[in-house]
Protein backbone atom coordinates (compact mmCIF):
# COMPACT_ATOMS: atom_id res chain seq x y z
CA UNK A 1 0.00 0.00 0.00
CA UNK A 2 3.00 2.47 1.05
CA UNK A 3 4.69 1.67 -1.80
CA UNK A 4 2.08 1.86 -3.90
CA UNK A 5 0.77 5.44 -2.68
CA UNK A 6 4.59 6.62 -2.62
CA UNK A 7 4.90 5.63 -6.61
CA UNK A 8 1.53 7.66 -7.54
CA UNK A 9 2.83 10.84 -5.63
CA UNK A 10 6.41 10.25 -7.43
CA UNK A 11 4.59 9.81 -10.87
CA UNK A 12 2.55 13.01 -9.80
CA UNK A 13 5.35 14.87 -8.73
CA UNK A 14 7.23 13.89 -12.26
CA UNK A 15 4.28 15.30 -14.34
CA UNK A 16 4.01 18.50 -12.61
CA UNK A 17 7.92 18.83 -13.46
CA UNK A 18 6.62 18.43 -17.13
CA UNK A 19 4.26 20.43 -16.89
CA UNK A 20 5.89 23.28 -15.11
CA UNK A 21 8.63 22.76 -17.64
CA UNK A 22 6.40 23.01 -20.70
CA UNK A 23 4.50 26.09 -18.98
CA UNK A 24 7.75 27.66 -17.90
CA UNK A 25 8.55 27.01 -21.64
CA UNK A 26 5.92 28.90 -22.98
CA UNK A 27 5.63 32.17 -20.44
CA UNK A 28 9.77 32.11 -20.30
CA UNK A 29 10.11 31.65 -24.17
CA UNK A 30 12.90 33.83 -24.77
CA UNK A 31 12.04 35.02 -29.00
CA UNK A 32 12.22 38.54 -29.39
CA UNK A 33 9.84 40.74 -30.79
CA UNK A 34 10.27 42.44 -34.45
CA UNK A 35 10.33 45.42 -35.30
CA UNK A 36 10.11 46.27 -38.92
CA UNK A 37 9.76 49.94 -41.32
CA UNK A 38 8.08 49.23 -44.55
CA UNK A 39 9.38 52.22 -45.53
CA UNK A 40 13.00 53.78 -46.14
CA UNK A 41 12.41 56.92 -44.11
CA UNK A 42 14.88 59.53 -44.39
CA UNK A 43 13.19 63.08 -44.14
CA UNK A 44 9.77 63.54 -42.50
CA UNK A 45 7.46 65.91 -42.58
CA UNK A 46 4.94 67.23 -40.47
CA UNK A 47 2.59 65.41 -42.36
CA UNK A 48 4.37 62.58 -43.49
CA UNK A 49 2.64 59.11 -42.69
CA UNK A 50 5.14 56.10 -41.86
CA UNK A 51 3.51 52.66 -40.69
CA UNK A 52 5.63 50.81 -37.65
CA UNK A 53 5.12 46.59 -38.10
CA UNK A 54 5.22 45.11 -34.64
CA UNK A 55 4.74 41.14 -34.42
CA UNK A 56 6.37 38.73 -31.88
CA UNK A 57 5.86 34.83 -32.59
CA UNK A 58 5.74 33.85 -28.66
CA UNK A 59 3.67 34.49 -26.47
CA UNK A 60 2.31 37.95 -28.29
CA UNK A 61 3.40 41.76 -27.57
CA UNK A 62 2.95 43.34 -24.34
CA UNK A 63 3.80 46.78 -25.09
CA UNK A 64 4.66 48.80 -28.32
CA UNK A 65 6.27 52.26 -27.94
CA UNK A 66 7.25 55.15 -30.88
CA UNK A 67 9.45 58.31 -29.81
CA UNK A 68 10.94 60.86 -31.55
CA UNK A 69 14.96 61.98 -29.82
CA UNK A 70 16.19 65.30 -31.10
CA UNK A 71 19.62 66.97 -29.31
CA UNK A 72 18.47 64.29 -26.09
CA UNK A 73 15.20 65.04 -25.71
CA UNK A 74 12.99 62.42 -25.92
CA UNK A 75 9.15 63.23 -26.90
CA UNK A 76 6.48 60.13 -27.56
CA UNK A 77 4.41 59.80 -30.95
CA UNK A 78 2.75 56.73 -30.19
CA UNK A 79 2.20 53.77 -28.05
CA UNK A 80 -0.33 50.85 -26.76
CA UNK A 81 -0.11 48.02 -23.86
CA UNK A 82 -1.89 44.77 -24.57
CA UNK A 83 -2.86 43.15 -20.92
CA UNK A 84 -3.43 39.68 -22.58
CA UNK A 85 -1.11 37.64 -24.41
CA UNK A 86 -2.13 36.79 -27.85
CA UNK A 87 -1.58 40.13 -29.78
CA UNK A 88 0.91 38.53 -32.52
CA UNK A 89 1.43 41.76 -34.47
CA UNK A 90 0.26 45.07 -34.68
CA UNK A 91 0.56 48.52 -37.25
CA UNK A 92 0.98 51.36 -35.73
CA UNK A 93 0.64 54.87 -38.44
CA UNK A 94 2.35 57.52 -37.07
CA UNK A 95 3.18 61.45 -38.16
CA UNK A 96 4.66 64.06 -36.50
CA UNK A 97 2.02 66.16 -37.07
CA UNK A 98 0.79 65.78 -33.46
CA UNK A 99 -0.30 68.84 -30.66
CA UNK A 100 2.57 69.19 -28.19
CA UNK A 101 5.59 68.00 -30.34
CA UNK A 102 8.80 70.25 -29.49
CA UNK A 103 10.38 70.12 -32.69
CA UNK A 104 13.03 71.97 -34.87
CA UNK A 105 14.49 71.40 -38.45
CA UNK A 106 17.63 69.02 -38.93
CA UNK A 107 18.31 65.99 -37.73
CA UNK A 108 16.43 63.62 -35.23
CA UNK A 109 15.89 59.84 -34.27
CA UNK A 110 12.91 57.70 -34.58
CA UNK A 111 12.87 54.98 -31.50
CA UNK A 112 10.77 52.00 -31.85
CA UNK A 113 10.43 49.44 -29.13
CA UNK A 114 8.14 46.25 -29.01
CA UNK A 115 8.05 44.10 -25.60
CA UNK A 116 6.49 40.63 -25.55
CA UNK A 117 4.66 38.73 -22.54
CA UNK A 118 7.07 36.60 -21.89
CA UNK A 119 7.93 36.77 -18.26
CA UNK A 120 11.48 37.11 -19.64
CA UNK A 121 10.10 40.49 -21.04
CA UNK A 122 12.31 40.37 -24.04
CA UNK A 123 11.74 43.43 -26.05
CA UNK A 124 13.56 44.97 -29.55
CA UNK A 125 14.27 48.64 -30.65
CA UNK A 126 15.17 49.80 -33.54
CA UNK A 127 16.47 53.72 -33.96
CA UNK A 128 16.14 55.29 -37.57
CA UNK A 129 18.05 58.55 -38.04
CA UNK A 130 15.72 61.26 -39.92
CA UNK A 131 16.00 64.64 -41.11
CA UNK A 132 13.47 66.86 -40.02
CA UNK A 133 11.85 68.97 -42.82
CA UNK A 134 8.70 71.49 -42.77
CA UNK A 135 9.69 73.97 -45.16
CA UNK A 136 8.28 73.77 -48.35
CA UNK A 137 11.16 74.03 -51.79
CA UNK A 138 11.59 77.60 -52.68
CA UNK A 139 10.84 77.73 -56.65
CA UNK A 140 12.61 80.41 -58.56
CA UNK A 141 11.65 80.86 -61.97
CA UNK A 142 14.52 81.56 -64.40
CA UNK A 143 12.86 82.51 -67.90
CA UNK A 144 10.51 85.01 -69.16
CA UNK A 145 8.33 86.16 -71.39
CA UNK A 146 5.92 83.08 -71.66
CA UNK A 147 3.95 83.70 -74.50
CA UNK A 148 1.81 80.79 -75.06
CA UNK A 149 -0.34 80.14 -78.47
CA UNK A 150 -3.28 78.43 -77.58
CA UNK A 151 -2.61 74.55 -79.13
CA UNK A 152 0.99 75.58 -78.13
CA UNK A 153 4.26 74.85 -76.89
CA UNK A 154 6.26 76.63 -74.38
CA UNK A 155 9.68 76.55 -71.95
CA UNK A 156 10.05 77.25 -68.33
CA UNK A 157 13.50 76.80 -66.42
CA UNK A 158 13.22 77.47 -62.60
CA UNK A 159 15.30 76.69 -59.61
CA UNK A 160 14.96 74.56 -56.43
CA UNK A 161 15.94 75.17 -52.78
CA UNK A 162 16.33 71.42 -52.31
CA UNK A 163 16.10 68.41 -54.36
CA UNK A 164 12.48 67.35 -55.00
CA UNK A 165 10.57 64.11 -54.74
CA UNK A 166 8.06 65.41 -57.54
CA UNK A 167 8.39 68.69 -59.44
CA UNK A 168 6.97 69.96 -63.28
CA UNK A 169 4.41 72.29 -64.31
CA UNK A 170 0.61 72.36 -63.50
CA UNK A 171 -1.62 73.41 -66.58
CA UNK A 172 -4.95 73.12 -64.86
CA UNK A 173 -4.48 69.59 -63.78
CA UNK A 174 -2.08 68.19 -66.42
CA UNK A 175 0.99 67.31 -64.97
CA UNK A 176 4.55 68.44 -67.32
CA UNK A 177 7.22 66.25 -65.42
CA UNK A 178 10.48 68.70 -64.79
CA UNK A 179 13.78 67.43 -66.12
CA UNK A 180 17.00 68.17 -63.83
CA UNK A 181 20.00 69.38 -65.37
CA UNK A 182 23.46 70.64 -63.13
CA UNK A 183 21.86 68.30 -60.61
CA UNK A 184 24.66 67.82 -58.57
CA UNK A 185 24.44 71.70 -57.29
CA UNK A 186 22.36 71.52 -53.65
CA UNK A 187 19.67 74.64 -55.51
CA UNK A 188 19.11 71.61 -58.72
CA UNK A 189 17.39 73.81 -62.11
CA UNK A 190 14.51 72.27 -63.91
CA UNK A 191 13.21 72.32 -67.55
CA UNK A 192 9.81 71.65 -68.55
CA UNK A 193 8.29 71.97 -71.69
CA UNK A 194 4.37 72.27 -71.69
CA UNK A 195 2.07 72.68 -73.70
CA UNK A 196 -1.81 74.06 -72.99
CA UNK A 197 -4.95 73.15 -74.76
CA UNK A 198 -6.25 74.56 -78.29
CA UNK A 199 -9.32 76.54 -76.31
CA UNK A 200 -6.82 77.70 -73.98
CA UNK A 201 -7.94 81.70 -72.62
CA UNK A 202 -5.88 83.54 -70.04
CA UNK A 203 -8.84 83.63 -67.91
CA UNK A 204 -9.79 79.82 -67.86
CA UNK A 205 -5.85 78.41 -67.03
CA UNK A 206 -4.32 77.70 -64.25
CA UNK A 207 -0.72 77.69 -64.80
CA UNK A 208 2.05 77.04 -62.08
CA UNK A 209 5.13 75.23 -61.00
CA UNK A 210 4.42 72.58 -58.64
CA UNK A 211 7.70 70.69 -56.33
CA UNK A 212 7.62 68.21 -53.67
CA UNK A 213 10.35 67.70 -51.75
CA UNK A 214 11.31 64.58 -49.79
CA UNK A 215 9.73 65.33 -46.45
CA UNK A 216 6.43 65.64 -48.68
CA UNK A 217 6.11 69.40 -48.23
CA UNK A 218 4.39 71.47 -51.50
CA UNK A 219 5.04 74.10 -52.94
CA UNK A 220 3.27 75.80 -55.60
CA UNK A 221 4.18 79.05 -57.29
CA UNK A 222 2.72 80.58 -60.45
CA UNK A 223 4.95 82.60 -62.79
CA UNK A 224 4.45 85.44 -65.59
CA UNK A 225 2.64 84.24 -68.77
CA UNK A 226 0.42 85.21 -71.29
CA UNK A 227 -1.72 83.11 -73.40
CA UNK A 228 -1.98 84.27 -76.62
CA UNK A 229 -5.18 84.52 -78.66
CA UNK A 230 -5.97 82.21 -81.84
CA UNK A 231 -8.94 81.20 -83.72
CA UNK A 232 -8.74 77.47 -85.44
CA UNK A 233 -10.87 76.67 -88.41
CA UNK A 234 -14.61 75.04 -88.72
CA UNK A 235 -14.42 72.69 -91.69
CA UNK A 236 -17.38 70.79 -92.98
CA UNK A 237 -16.60 67.66 -94.36
CA UNK A 238 -19.39 65.86 -96.00
CA UNK A 239 -18.96 61.92 -95.76
CA UNK A 240 -19.40 60.18 -99.47
CA UNK A 241 -20.33 56.89 -99.82
CA UNK A 242 -16.99 56.15 -102.15
CA UNK A 243 -14.95 57.76 -99.64
CA UNK A 244 -16.56 55.26 -96.67
CA UNK A 245 -16.49 52.26 -98.91
CA UNK A 246 -13.00 52.63 -99.85
CA UNK A 247 -11.96 53.48 -96.29
CA UNK A 248 -13.91 51.15 -93.89
CA UNK A 249 -12.87 47.70 -95.20
CA UNK A 250 -9.67 48.39 -93.89
CA UNK A 251 -11.60 48.46 -90.14
CA UNK A 252 -14.03 46.06 -90.86
CA UNK A 253 -11.20 43.40 -90.81
CA UNK A 254 -9.12 44.58 -88.15
CA UNK A 255 -12.48 44.76 -85.86
CA UNK A 256 -14.84 41.99 -86.28
CA UNK A 257 -17.67 43.64 -84.96
CA UNK A 258 -17.63 46.47 -87.49
CA UNK A 259 -18.38 43.47 -90.34
CA UNK A 260 -22.04 43.24 -89.53
CA UNK A 261 -22.68 47.19 -90.02
CA UNK A 262 -23.42 50.18 -92.17
CA UNK A 263 -19.75 52.08 -93.56
CA UNK A 264 -21.50 55.05 -92.17
CA UNK A 265 -21.65 53.22 -88.49
CA UNK A 266 -18.34 51.61 -89.25
CA UNK A 267 -16.99 55.22 -89.79
CA UNK A 268 -18.82 56.46 -86.51
CA UNK A 269 -17.66 53.92 -84.59
CA UNK A 270 -13.95 54.59 -86.27
CA UNK A 271 -13.89 58.20 -85.44
CA UNK A 272 -15.25 58.32 -81.99
CA UNK A 273 -14.13 54.78 -80.19
CA UNK A 274 -11.47 53.47 -82.17
CA UNK A 275 -10.11 57.50 -82.10
CA UNK A 276 -10.46 57.33 -78.29
CA UNK A 277 -8.48 53.94 -78.13
CA UNK A 278 -5.77 55.61 -80.06
CA UNK A 279 -4.83 58.33 -78.25
CA UNK A 280 -4.40 56.05 -74.75
CA UNK A 281 -2.30 54.05 -77.06
CA UNK A 282 -0.21 57.88 -77.85
CA UNK A 283 -0.76 58.41 -74.38
CA UNK A 284 1.27 55.26 -73.12
CA UNK A 285 3.88 55.20 -75.78
CA UNK A 286 4.60 58.93 -75.03
CA UNK A 287 4.83 58.66 -71.05
CA UNK A 288 8.37 57.59 -71.50
CA UNK A 289 11.00 59.95 -73.11
CA UNK A 290 14.59 60.44 -72.52
CA UNK A 291 16.14 62.83 -69.58
CA UNK A 292 17.91 65.11 -72.31
CA UNK A 293 17.30 66.70 -75.56
CA UNK A 294 18.23 64.64 -78.70
CA UNK A 295 16.81 67.45 -81.08
CA UNK A 296 18.71 70.47 -82.37
CA UNK A 297 17.64 73.76 -84.68
CA UNK A 298 14.27 73.65 -86.25
CA UNK A 299 12.18 70.37 -86.97
CA UNK A 300 11.70 69.58 -90.62
CA UNK A 301 8.89 70.26 -92.70
CA UNK A 302 8.02 67.55 -95.33
CA UNK A 303 10.13 69.11 -98.73
CA UNK A 304 7.82 69.99 -101.60
CA UNK A 305 4.62 69.19 -99.65
CA UNK A 306 1.28 71.73 -99.70
CA UNK A 307 -0.68 72.17 -96.51
CA UNK A 308 -4.02 69.97 -96.76
CA UNK A 309 -5.36 70.43 -93.47
CA UNK A 310 -4.39 72.53 -90.41
CA UNK A 311 -3.78 71.59 -87.10
CA UNK A 312 -6.73 72.52 -84.87
CA UNK A 313 -9.45 72.36 -87.43
CA UNK A 314 -12.57 71.34 -86.18
CA UNK A 315 -14.20 69.05 -87.96
CA UNK A 316 -17.92 68.12 -88.67
CA UNK A 317 -18.76 65.27 -90.64
CA UNK A 318 -22.09 65.32 -92.57
CA UNK A 319 -23.88 62.44 -94.40
CA UNK A 320 -27.15 63.47 -96.63
CA UNK A 321 -27.16 66.40 -95.51
CA UNK A 322 -27.38 65.76 -91.58
CA UNK A 323 -24.36 66.46 -88.96
CA UNK A 324 -22.98 62.98 -88.12
CA UNK A 325 -19.68 62.88 -85.79
CA UNK A 326 -16.81 65.85 -85.55
CA UNK A 327 -13.23 65.87 -84.44
CA UNK A 328 -10.47 67.64 -83.43
CA UNK A 329 -7.73 67.89 -86.57
CA UNK A 330 -4.72 66.97 -83.94
CA UNK A 331 -1.93 67.55 -86.44
CA UNK A 332 -0.90 68.96 -90.18
CA UNK A 333 -1.92 66.79 -92.93
CA UNK A 334 1.15 67.50 -96.13
CA UNK A 335 1.34 66.09 -99.66
CA UNK A 336 3.38 65.90 -102.29
CA UNK A 337 3.61 62.70 -104.55
CA UNK A 338 2.28 59.50 -103.84
CA UNK A 339 5.08 57.21 -101.67
CA UNK A 340 6.96 60.17 -101.47
CA UNK A 341 10.14 59.54 -98.91
CA UNK A 342 8.94 60.77 -95.21
CA UNK A 343 12.26 62.08 -93.19
CA UNK A 344 12.67 62.15 -89.70
CA UNK A 345 12.16 65.93 -88.65
CA UNK A 346 14.71 65.63 -85.88
CA UNK A 347 17.19 63.67 -84.28
CA UNK A 348 15.72 61.32 -81.48
CA UNK A 349 14.60 57.62 -80.81
CA UNK A 350 12.14 55.83 -82.32
CA UNK A 351 9.28 55.02 -79.94
CA UNK A 352 6.82 53.31 -82.09
CA UNK A 353 7.02 51.98 -85.67
CA UNK A 354 3.72 49.96 -86.45
CA UNK A 355 0.31 49.96 -87.41
CA UNK A 356 -2.05 52.38 -85.00
CA UNK A 357 -5.77 52.42 -86.32
CA UNK A 358 -6.85 55.65 -87.73
CA UNK A 359 -3.69 56.54 -88.24
CA UNK A 360 -2.78 53.47 -90.08
CA UNK A 361 1.31 52.79 -90.46
CA UNK A 362 2.89 55.09 -88.21
CA UNK A 363 6.10 55.98 -86.65
CA UNK A 364 6.57 57.77 -83.21
CA UNK A 365 10.28 59.29 -82.62
CA UNK A 366 11.55 60.77 -79.30
CA UNK A 367 13.18 63.70 -79.08
CA UNK A 368 13.64 63.78 -75.47
CA UNK A 369 12.18 65.97 -72.43
CA UNK A 370 8.89 64.63 -73.42
CA UNK A 371 8.82 66.18 -77.08
CA UNK A 372 7.53 63.58 -79.26
CA UNK A 373 6.99 63.64 -83.34
CA UNK A 374 4.24 61.57 -85.00
CA UNK A 375 4.16 60.19 -88.92
CA UNK A 376 0.72 59.08 -89.67
CA UNK A 377 -0.91 57.14 -92.79
CA UNK A 378 2.56 55.48 -94.04
CA UNK A 379 1.88 53.33 -97.05
CA UNK A 380 5.53 51.32 -95.42
CA UNK A 381 7.54 51.75 -92.44
CA UNK A 382 11.32 51.32 -92.77
CA UNK A 383 12.74 51.83 -89.27
CA UNK A 384 12.36 49.71 -85.96
CA UNK A 385 11.85 50.98 -82.35
CA UNK A 386 14.93 51.97 -80.58
CA UNK A 387 16.57 53.10 -83.42
CA UNK A 388 18.26 56.35 -82.98
CA UNK A 389 17.25 58.49 -86.33
CA UNK A 390 19.34 61.80 -87.41
CA UNK A 391 17.31 64.79 -88.56
CA UNK A 392 16.23 63.66 -91.95
CA UNK A 393 17.03 60.02 -91.83
CA UNK A 394 14.03 57.85 -93.94
CA UNK A 395 11.17 56.52 -91.82
CA UNK A 396 9.61 55.21 -94.63
CA UNK A 397 7.04 56.50 -97.51
CA UNK A 398 3.79 58.54 -97.29
CA UNK A 399 0.68 56.14 -98.12
CA UNK A 400 -3.07 55.88 -96.71
CA UNK A 401 -3.39 53.41 -94.37
CA UNK A 402 -5.53 53.92 -91.80
CA UNK A 403 -8.45 56.70 -91.81
CA UNK A 404 -6.92 58.97 -94.82
CA UNK A 405 -8.98 59.77 -98.09
CA UNK A 406 -5.89 59.91 -100.05
CA UNK A 407 -1.84 59.53 -100.00
CA UNK A 408 -0.60 62.47 -97.70
CA UNK A 409 1.66 62.64 -95.00
CA UNK A 410 -0.19 63.66 -90.97
CA UNK A 411 2.13 64.98 -89.31
CA UNK A 412 2.05 65.75 -85.41
CA UNK A 413 3.78 66.91 -82.58
CA UNK A 414 2.82 65.58 -79.10
CA UNK A 415 4.07 67.08 -76.12
CA UNK A 416 3.57 65.72 -72.43
CA UNK A 417 -0.22 64.68 -72.72
CA UNK A 418 -1.12 66.16 -75.59
CA UNK A 419 -0.90 67.50 -79.63
CA UNK A 420 0.51 70.57 -80.09
CA UNK A 421 0.74 72.68 -83.06
CA UNK A 422 3.96 71.59 -85.33
CA UNK A 423 4.05 75.06 -87.03
CA UNK A 424 5.85 76.25 -84.20
CA UNK A 425 8.29 73.72 -84.13
CA UNK A 426 8.74 74.01 -87.98
CA UNK A 427 10.05 77.96 -87.48
CA UNK A 428 13.43 78.84 -86.18
CA UNK A 429 12.61 82.56 -85.26
CA UNK A 430 10.14 80.40 -82.49
CA UNK A 431 12.42 78.20 -81.43
CA UNK A 432 15.24 80.43 -81.12
CA UNK A 433 12.87 82.86 -79.25
CA UNK A 434 10.81 80.52 -77.07
CA UNK A 435 13.19 77.38 -76.56
CA UNK A 436 16.52 77.42 -77.33
CA UNK A 437 17.23 81.18 -76.68
CA UNK A 438 15.79 80.49 -73.21
CA UNK A 439 18.21 78.08 -71.74
CA UNK A 440 20.77 75.42 -72.49
CA UNK A 441 18.74 72.37 -71.95
CA UNK A 442 19.87 69.17 -70.49
ZN1 LIG B 1 -4.49 64.43 -90.65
Amino acid sequence: MKKTSSYVAALAAVVVIILGIWQGSIYLEGKKPVVTVPDNITHVGPETIFSVRFSDEGRGLRQVLAFVDQGGKRQPLGGMDFSVPGEMKKTMRLTLDQAGLDLSEGPATLILTAVDHSLRKNSSTVTIPVTIDRTPPRISTMTSAHYINPGGSCLVVYRLSEPAEKTGVLVNTTFFPGYPFDSEESRPRFAVLFAIPVDARDDNMKIGITACDRAGNESFATFSHHVRKAAFRDRTLPLSDRFLEATMPEFQTVIPALRDVSPLEAFIYVNEELRRENTRQIEAICSRSEPRKLWDGRFLRMSNAATMAGFGDRRTYTYEGSQVTGSLHDGVDLASTVNAVIEASNRGIVAYAEYLGIYGNTVIIDHGLGLFSFYAHLSSVDTEKGALVEKGEPLGRSGMTGLAGGDHLHFGIFLGKQFVNPVEWWDPGWIRDNILGKADLP
